[in-house]
């Protein structure tokens, strides 16, 4: 049995695919050992289906993701559910289709994000984020009861080509607020992914793990603390 990755010709899904020895690689841009695969084609995931009925998988970890970093008053209803499309369609998509084969014990992992447990200034990526955790407690309750877990792992600043796309502003303050004053890996999200992936996560799901450096823990008021240790 095998682990489905999409989003692996990249970042987090590939960390996540070179995790998981065998694991079906799956994305849009093209990577060795990866298959081209667009998680938003429903028709992709039937295919899919249909070839991994004989052998069902039991993992499906969502990696694809996309990001825009226009505001509130710049995005265009085409550009936010572009969004949507690859950040909460494409996760809906891959469970619909392969949750239905998976045998008790499998495990389902979606990355969402830090943007999806706070107020991040880029509306169509954080509202995205925000559904992923709807979708994954959805998901879990709808599941639980065949033994399937449904879980969200959110990273928080991690060095990936998505981040590298990022000002130097953006990576400056992000880091400021992340408590162990540094970005993360594309490693240090797949193990945790990897972790939920296994039987030792027996009794985790419908549960949310910030893979951080602490960002989210403090809930804003690391600035305080700085500013009064620097006072
Ligand atoms: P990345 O850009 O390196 O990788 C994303 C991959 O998704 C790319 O290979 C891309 O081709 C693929 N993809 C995009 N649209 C697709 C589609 N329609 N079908 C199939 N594949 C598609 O980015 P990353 O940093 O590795 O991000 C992975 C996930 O982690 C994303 O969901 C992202 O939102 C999330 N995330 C990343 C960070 C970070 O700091 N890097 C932080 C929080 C959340």
């Amino acid at each position: 049995m095998s682990v489905v990755v999409t989003g692996a010709a990249s970042g987090i899904g590939a960390a996540v695919a070179a995790a998981l020895p065998g694991a079906i690689a799956l994305d849009v841009a093209p990577a060795d050992g990866v298959r081209p695969f667009d998680v938003t084609d429903a028709s992709a995931w039937a295919a899919l289906a249909g070839e991994l009925r004989a052998d069902p998988p039991r993992g499906l970890v969502h990696c694809a993701g996309t990001t825009l970093r226009a505001r509130l008053g710049e995005v265009t209803a085409e550009a936010f559910a572009g969004v949507h499309a690859v950040n909460v369609l494409g996760p809906l998509l891959g469970i619909q289709a392969l949750a239905p084969l998976m045998p008790p014990g499998a495990s389902i992992v979606v990355v969402g994000s830090l943007a999806a447990l706070q107020g991040h200034y880029p509306v169509a990526y954080t509202t995205s984020k925000w559904a992923v955790r709807g979708l994954v407690r959805a998901a879990s309750l709808e599941l639980g009861p065949r033994g399937i877990r449904v879980n969200a792992v959110h990273p928080g600043f991690i060095d990936t080509p998505m981040t590298a796309s990022a000002p130097a502003a953006f990576r400056a303050a992000a880091i400021a607020e992340t408590p162990l004053g540094r970005a993360g890996t594309a490693a240090e999200v797949a193990a945790v992914v990897r972790f939920l992936l296994t039987d030792a996560a027996a009794f985790v799901t419908g549960a949310e793990i910030p893979v951080d450096g602490g960002a989210s823990g403090h809930g804003g008021a690391k600035s305080v603390s700085d500013a009064l240790r620097k006072a």
